[in-house]
Parts: C-alpha cells; sequence; structure tokens
C-alpha cells in the first residue's frame, strides 16, 4: 500500500509547520463551520459521488484521485473522498492536499490521532484498499476460542478482536487459508452454510413457531436487516433449501447494536404448513438435532432509512418477519423517526404473531402504531376486515406532517406484495419510497 512519508507532513510553510506549538488552525469561511459539516453529512447528498456504492480501490486508481475537487484519502485501509471536506477542514486544504492520492495513514496519526474521523468522514467514505494478499511464512500461534467482533455496516467495517493464547510475541502471523485474506465480489460467493444446533422452539400462534439454533463455536453470523438466511434440512436423503428471515428473541428487549461478544443465537419465527415440504420437517427436529444455515442475503438497504419520519410497515401473515428488525431499528436507531405503523394483514385473530408484543410496544412507545386487519375474521372481531385495498390505504397511510420524508416496506405471499405495491404507486408514492421483499 502506498504510504506518504510522515516527516513530508504537514508541508513546509504549511500553517501547522508555522505554528510554534502544534498544528494551528486556518480561517475557515462563513459556513464551513464542523456544525456546518455535520449539517451536510446529515443531509442525504451524495458526498462520495459513488450514490452510497463502496468499492474496493486500488492503489493505481487511489492516485489518480490527486485534485482539490477529486481527492481521495486512504486512511487505516479505508479509502475516503475528502473534496467536500476541503473547505471544513480545520487544517487547511493545503494540509489535506499533502495526502491527496495516497495512503495518509501516518501522516493521520501524527496530526489527528483523536481525531473520531470515522465519524466524522463516514459519508465519504469510497470503500476500502484492494488488498494483495501477503502470505508470512512461518509459525502460527493459537488465539483464544471466544473473540469479538464489531460491525460497523453504514461504513462496511468489521473489527475482529483475538486474543492470543499464550502471552508471547508473535514472529509472523501464519498463512492464510485458501480463500482468506482476499476480497471476492459477494455476487461471485456460494452460500457458505454453519450447521446449528436446534436450542428450543416456542409456539407463538397455532401454526407459527420460535426457533432459537446456536451457532457453532467461533462463528460468527451478522444478517443485515431486512436480509435472509437459507434453512438446509435432509428431507429423505434429499437437501431442502428454503430462505427464512432471523428475528430478534422478541420485541419488547430492544435493538442491540451489533455487539462485541459473539452472536451465539439466531431466532426465527416460522409458519408450519402441515402438507409443506420443508416446515414439517423442520418441526420434526428434537431440542440438539442440527439445520444448517447460510450466510445472509437479501438487497434491503438500510440507507433508505436515512432521515424517514413516518415509516409504514405493510405484512401479511409470516410477511411480518422482516418487519421485526426494521421496526427495532426504527425504533432505536433513527432519530429522524416521527411515526411507525404496522398494518398487518391474517386471516383470524389467532394467526396474528406476536400481538400481545405489538399491543405492548405500542402502548410504551408513542410514536409506534399497529393496525390488525382480518380476512377471515370470526363474528366478534369488530376491528378492520378486508384485504389490502385504497380505502385501506388511504385511511392508514397518513403522514404525521404533510411533507413528511416517507418510507414504506410491504412483505407477504407474492400476490399480497405484488398488489400492495401497485396501490402505493396508485397512492402517488415512488420507488424510491417503497421496499417490497420478494423472493
Ligand atoms: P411448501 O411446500 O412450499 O408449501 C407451502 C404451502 O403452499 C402449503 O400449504 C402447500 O400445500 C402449498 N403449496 C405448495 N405448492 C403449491 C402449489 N403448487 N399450488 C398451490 N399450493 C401449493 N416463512 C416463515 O415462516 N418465516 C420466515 O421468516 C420466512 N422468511 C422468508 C424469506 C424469504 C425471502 C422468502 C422468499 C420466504 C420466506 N418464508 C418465511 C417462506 C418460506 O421460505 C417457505 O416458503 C415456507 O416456510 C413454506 O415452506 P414449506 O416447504 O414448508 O411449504
Ligand atoms: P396467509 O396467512 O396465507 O395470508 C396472510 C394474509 O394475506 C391473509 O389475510 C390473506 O388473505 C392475505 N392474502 C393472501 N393472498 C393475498 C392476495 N393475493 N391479495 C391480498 N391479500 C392476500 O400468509 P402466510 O401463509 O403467513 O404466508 C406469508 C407469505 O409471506 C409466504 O408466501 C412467504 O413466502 C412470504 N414471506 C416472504 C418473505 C420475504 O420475501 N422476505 C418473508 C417472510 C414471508 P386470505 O384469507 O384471502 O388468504
Amino acid at each position: 500500500m502506498l504510504n506518504v512519508p510522515s516527516q513530508a507532513f504537514p508541508a513546509p510553510g504549511s500553517q501547522q509547520r508555522v505554528a510554534s506549538q502544534g498544528r494551528s488552525k486556518v480561517p475557515l469561511k462563513q459556513g464551513r463551520s464542523l456544525m456546518d459539516w455535520i449539517r451536510l453529512t446529515k443531509s442525504g447528498k451524495d458526498l462520495t459521488g459513488l450514490k452510497g456504492r463502496l468499492i474496493e480501490v486500488t492503489e493505481e486508481e487511489l492516485k489518480t484521485h490527486n485534485k482539490k475537487d477529486d481527492c481521495w484519502i486512504c486512511i487505516r485501509g479505508l479509502v475516503y473522498n475528502v473534496s467536500p471536506y476541503m473547505e471544513y477542514h480545520p487544517g487547511g486544504e493545503d494540509e489535506l492536499m499533502r495526502a491527496a492520492g495516497a495512503d495518509g495513514t501516518d501522516l493521520f496519526n501524527e496530526v489527528h490521532r483523536w481525531v473520531n474521523y470515522e465519524s466524522m468522514l463516514k459519508e465519504c467514505l469510497v470503500g476500502r484498499m484492494a488488498v494483495k494478499p501477503a502470505v508470512p511464512k512461518g509459525l502460527s500461534h493459537e488465539v483464544q476460542e471466544n473473540f469479538s467482533v464489531r460491525v460497523i455496516e453504514n461504513v462496511g467495517k468489521v473489527d475482529i478482536v483475538l486474543q492470543k493464547r499464550e502471552n508471547i510475541s508473535w514472529k509472523c502471523l501464519g498463512e492464510p487459508l485458501e480463500k482468506h485474506d482476499s476480497f471476492i465480489p459477494k455476487k461471485d460467493t456460494g452460500l457458505s452454510y454453519r450447521r446449528c444446533q436446534l436450542i428450543s422452539k416456542e409456539d407463538v400462534t397455532h401454526d407459527t413457531r420460535l426457533f432459537c439454533l446456536m451457532l457453532p463455536p467461533s462463528t460468527h453470523l451478522q444478517v443485515p436487516i431486512g436480509h435472509h438466511v437459507y434453512l438446509k434440512l435432509s428431507v429423505t436423503g434429499a437437501e431442502i433449501v428454503k430462505p427464512y428471515t432471523p428475528v430478534s428473541a422478541s420485541l419488547l428487549s430492544g435493538f442491540r447494536e451489533p455487539v462485541s461478544s459473539p452472536n451465539k443465537y439466531i431466532y426465527f419465527l416460522i409458519k408450519i404448513y402441515p402438507d409443506g415440504l420443508f416446515t414439517p420437517e423442520l418441526d420434526r427436529l428434537q431440542i440438539g438435532d442440527c439445520v444448517s444455515v447460510s450466510s445472509p442475503e437479501g438487497d434491503f438497504k438500510l440507507s433508505k432509512l436515512q432521515e424517514v419520519e413516518d415509516l409504514f410497515l405493510l405484512a401479511a401473515g409470516t410477511g411480518f418477519t422482516p418487519m421485526v428488525n426494521v421496526l427495532n431499528y426504527a425504533l432505536t436507531c433513527m432519530p429522524s423517526l416521527r411515526k411507525v405503523k404496522l398494518i398487518f394483514f391474517n386471516k383470524t385473530e389467532d394467526d396474528i404473531i406476536w400481538r400481545c408484543q405489538l399491543e405492548k410496544l405500542a402502548f410504551k412507545d408513542k410514536r409506534f402504531d399497529t393496525e390488525f386487519i382480518l380476512s377471515a375474521p370470526s363474528p366478534e372481531w369488530n376491528g378492520k376486515q378486508g384485504h389490502v385495498s385504497p380505502a385501506l390505504l388511504s385511511e392508514f397511510l397518513q403522514r404525521s406532517l404533510e411533507n413528511s420524508r416517507v418510507f414504506l416496506c410491504i412483505c407477504g405471499p407474492t400476490p399480497f406484495t405484488d398488489e400492495g405495491i401497485r396501490l402505493l404507486h396508485d397512492l402517488n408514492f415512488s420507488n424510491d419510497e417503497i421496499h417490497g421483499f420478494t423472493a
């Protein structure tokens, strides 16, 4: 990787060398304060010019972005487009330009070590440096089994902290395993499976159960919000695979950021179809039996929720499952949120998943509200009745403010989702404001 010698920084005659003690700041133009920068980063403006895409940057590519209006800098393996930040940089533009198109890690460490650049520049993140696989030779040593992983989803960063088993100095890291220490586009990697043990199975409705699976030791599986995995079982000698969406163990436990302790358990709400191929087999598993769980897939982008004020979740039956984590995330991590409404379609009252929890949550958090709509209710039902329709949607999709930023998620049987999306278009919601969860 490129590295600019630190002696070259600050530039001779720059503000920082001129200052007798440490670095001095250059006067910033009006409207270029830290608060102005924070406002700009929260405005939703595309600051990298890549429309939110993260790319892998080669040294050759990095070198070409070396002008003020097109300035990329690598810091600790991550590449930032700092052009939009130039005028806001307290140390001045010239200082930033010292590392233009290069690895500025050393420069950064000298001057800014304490600055929380990851958060300051997170909207400027272009991607990471392409790593040339290094093949260290020699002995490898053992690490402790429990390690910690921190996933910072919006930046695409993963910190893995390993502890040595023996407190000795290592001469080398060891040989990379096949397909390790390399970046492979996700589309080129197959699904990888790990065998997980059934820990518990709890009835949620007459036909839906909460399955808790335990990941094998030393495994980390982080399923992004709104994504699913595949469960694989051998059914009469054939391997059957079906997609399922992990959920939190409960709606009332609150959302937890991907944590530093290993995620040991993964939960699923699964409806058992007595005449289905896969679910009866899954239901027959005994506690302690194993099922294979794949790596995640999906196209839901959390960034779509940025700055959203009104969030509407339209779910039918188990189409509720992707809404669980979206809902938890919305209530915990979206400061812009004013209202989140779940419009939940089911056949009967008995089919409503986690009804009591939903009602408790609505009581606990005034921003959340839920509406149950039944297609085949009992005569005692005095709530709403019917299928997804223009009348029901116009009634329930009321914004909290006239021009509030809105986003809608919809999931259920495919014809339900298709019909719902069609109706939302009729109500003038744009494609950008809708995510349909489909196979
Ligand atoms: P199937 O064999 O697929 O049968 C299901 C029902 O359809 C049965 O009643 C069966 O009689 C009927 N059927 C089957 N074939 C036909 C046919 N040709 N004509 C008419 N009827 C037919 N489900 C969940 O419970 N929880 C989840 O979290 C979840 N997440 C999902 C995520 C994604 C991305 C997708 C696409 C689906 C998800 N599903 C989820 C659904 C799940 O993948 C399975 O489709 C479901 O569990 C049924 O599987 P099965 O093999 O048991 O039933
Ligand atoms: P269900 O109980 O059969 O139906 C739930 C509600 O949807 C019922 O009120 C039903 O009305 C209504 N509905 C069904 N088809 C409809 C249609 N064409 N138009 C309008 N309303 C319709 O649902 P389920 O068995 O739980 O099935 C859930 C579905 O969600 C599955 O197909 C599953 O694959 C899908 N799912 C997808 C994802 C994903 O893509 N990420 C995740 C989870 C689940 P009726 O009484 O008239 O049937």
